[in-house]
């Protein structure tokens, strides 16, 4: 399998780290419920076929965080994105609060 970094290219699976699926959200620890919401967080997880957003660290190269969408069954990779933009994407715009 290669993964293609945005920012240095088509490269080889043995420069890079798994580090899990990309997409279960940190809980807020101050909600009321914060403690069964961190147990869900990181025990609770499902392992549904087809596509999966997985993040991958570019340790031998550019050193980026990337979330990889990839088919878990063909490992076709669809895309590679850079895991700040997608978090900037999805994060609310705080700008302007005091
Ligand atoms: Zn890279």
């Amino acid at each position: 399998m290669r993964i293609t970094c945005p920012y240095c290219g088509n490269r080889s699976l043995d420069e890079f780290l798994y580090h899990g699926d990309a997409e279960p959200q940190r809980p807020d620890a101050t909600a009321d419920n914060a403690m069964d919401a961190f147990v869900s967080y990181a025990f609770e997880r499902t392992n549904p076929p087809g596509q999966h957003h997985e993040l991958w660290y570019h340790e031998a190269g550019c050193h980026a965080w990337l979330v990889v969408t990839r088919h878990v069954s063909t490992h076709a990779i669809s895309s590679v994105d850079i895991a700040r933009d997608l978090a900037k994407a999805r994060t609310p715009n705080t700008a302007g609060r005091a």
